[in-house]
């Protein structure tokens, strides 16, 4: 506007060019004075405000802002109540409303208490205090709105960094506005469910999260989760990790257990060129993607293995690993997971699996010891393969042919399939040669893992309860591996939706946030997670 006015003065009066300049000036100086006073009060304001939060010692809301809260509640209930078609839900959520600025003042009020009784020492050198002291105003985003805090911060001589005491004992990050409890919400949901869903599904909660702030927070809960179980995996390399490892553990079990471990794996798509996809579209070009494998591990004791009124197993205690580092990655993990739960101390360990190489190869490097079996209804589906190549499939020939060699692997007669399938090769086209001697290579490599007779005859034992306590154990024992091939569709019902990509690191970070949640190990990166032994306080 000034300078539209200046313009056309100088257009009226061409000879007084001198006005307009002092116009400019008198408009320049004004602006100047009045940023200045803008900073001025601000920062008395500002002042004001450190000195009333320094001020705070008890952190509790006083009675006029609870009286505020509740006349306000009152207000809306009157309102509830003059429209009879509300149900229950709108009560829920004026209620939710009413109560939001109230637990925002008080979570500042009592995170303000909180950090003016931290001591001014280093968080990581506790017995060094800080020097040249200042005050600074931080915002936080935290469960039930925007907070203000002041906190003190100063040098720290040992480690020669500026430190924020009151941050690190409330559980902030250095540049990040997420309290503890958004930082968990924010690697809850991202890990669950895709973050456009995520953005909405917070919101219904009452938590206004915007999806960039999701997306920043999640990425930084997943390199925490991963730093945390690199920790958690580095404990089985030192003498000192083991020890505590071992004084940990749950104590002597009461009887002997078996600890099953269950593998597989599945692959996942992922893009190569993160970032650049709308770059790529523009010149004309797809984004490259890939399959990866992800490889999965499960671990429980069969005594945690309890079948249920279908016949269908539940498994009340389990560990989890997951990755797609690569199969030593999985294995480190899947140890460390079996160290856990009981590896040490089991009676005998059992690894059941599909007939993978790369399984069984690393099986017998890390878990040397163990038995192996061989998924039953994989071997079955190797055996339907032939039959449906030699008489159609689903035909009734196919059927009769199969049965009776089915019969046999339940039977452990591995060795009778084998000389079955060699005596038929010599009638059949080349061919058809082939895929049967690929069957034969396939049973030969696995028959010391066939091994089922016992628990079947267990468990008919069981059904028509003739049982001994010897079967009744033997008859738990799982022929298959359904417990990682379920553990693989609830995973991917997250990691492979339609028209999904994923980064690497991405994908690890998020598989890494899910596999705490899964081992019931959410606590160790959340520790406001831990359910609390008492409910609540009595209140008198
Ligand atoms: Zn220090």
């Amino acid at each position: 506007m000034e300078l539209m006015t200046t313009t056309s003065t100088a257009k009226r009066h061409p000879r007084r060019p001198h006005v307009a300049l002092r116009n400019a000036k008198t408009a320049a100086k004004r602006e100047q004075r009045q940023v200045a006073e803008r900073v001025l009060s601000e920062g008395l304001a500002q002042q004001s405000d450190a000195a009333t939060a320094m001020a705070i010692t008890d952190g509790h809301l006083t009675e006029a802002e609870v009286l505020a809260w509740r006349q306000d509640l009152n207000a809306r209930i009157d309102v509830l109540l003059q429209h009879p078609e509300q149900n229950l839900g709108f009560i829920e959520e004026a209620m939710a409303s009413a109560g939001k600025e109230l637990m925002r003042q008080g979570t500042e009020r009592a995170c303000q208490a909180k950090a003016n009784a931290t001591p001014s020492c280093c968080p990581e050198h506790p017995d060094v205090e800080l020097t040249q002291k200042k005050l600074l105003r931080r915002t936080v985003q935290a469960r039930f709105g925007t907070m203000i805090l002041f906190r003190t911060y100063g040098w720290c001589s040992k480690c020669e960094q500026w430190q924020f005491p009151a941050d690190h004992a409330l559980g902030l990050e250095r540049n990040a506005p997420a309290s503890p409890y958004l930082q968990e919400i924010s690697a809850l949901l991202t890990s669950k469910m895709p973050p456009e869903q995520a953005v909405l599904v917070a919101q219904r909660l009452g938590l206004d999260l915007a999806r960039c702030f999701l997306h920043r927070e999640a990425h930084r809960q997943g390199l925490k989760a991963q730093c945390a179980r690199a920790r958690w995996l580095a404990q089985l390399d030192s003498w000192d990790g083991i020890q505590s490892l071992a004084a940990h553990g749950e104590g002597p079990p009461t009887q002997p257990f078996s600890l099953i471990i269950e593998i597989d794996a599945w692959n996942i798509r992922e893009r190569d060129e993160w970032g650049r996809t709308e770059e790529l579209r523009q010149q004309g070009k797809k984004p490259p993607s890939r399959w990866h494998w992800v490889y999965v591990g499960t671990v429980f004791r069969l005594d945690h293995r309890v079948e249920g009124n279908g016949k269908r197993a539940v498994i009340s205690e389990r560990g989890y690993a997951a990755t797609r580092e690569g199969v030593d990655a999985l294995i480190r993990q899947l140890h460390r997971e079996a160290v856990q739960r009981g590896l040490g101390r089991a009676e005998q360990v059992l690894v059941i699996a599909d007939g993978a190489a790369w399984i069984w190869n690393a099986v017998e490097d890390r878990f040397k010891d163990a038995h192996q079996r061989l998924d039953l209804w994989h071997a079955d589906e190797h055996l339907w393969e032939v039959a449906n190549d030699l008489y159609g499939k689903g035909t009734p020939e196919a059927r009769n042919w199969v049965a009776p060699l089915l019969k046999q692997i339940r039977d452990d007669q591995t060795l009778h399939v084998i000389q079955s399938l060699g005596e038929l090769k010599p009638q059949l086209t080349e061919v058809l040669q082939e895929k049967v001697q690929k069957q034969i290579d396939y049973f030969d490599n696995h028959r010391n893992r066939m091994n089922y007779k016992e628990i079947i005859e267990a468990r008919k034992a069981r059904d028509k309860g003739d049982v001994t306590p010897e079967q009744l154990l033997k008859a738990q024992t799982p022929l298959g591996s359904g417990a990682i091939e379920s553990t693989c569709r609830q995973y991917q019902s997250r990691f492979k939706r339609t028209g999904q990509f994923w980064s690497t690191a991405g994908d690890e970070a998020l598989m890494c946030l899910e596999t705490f949640w899964r081992n019931d190990r959410w606590d160790h990166l959340y520790p406001h997670a831990k359910p609390s032994p008492t409910p609540s306080l009595a209140l008198n």
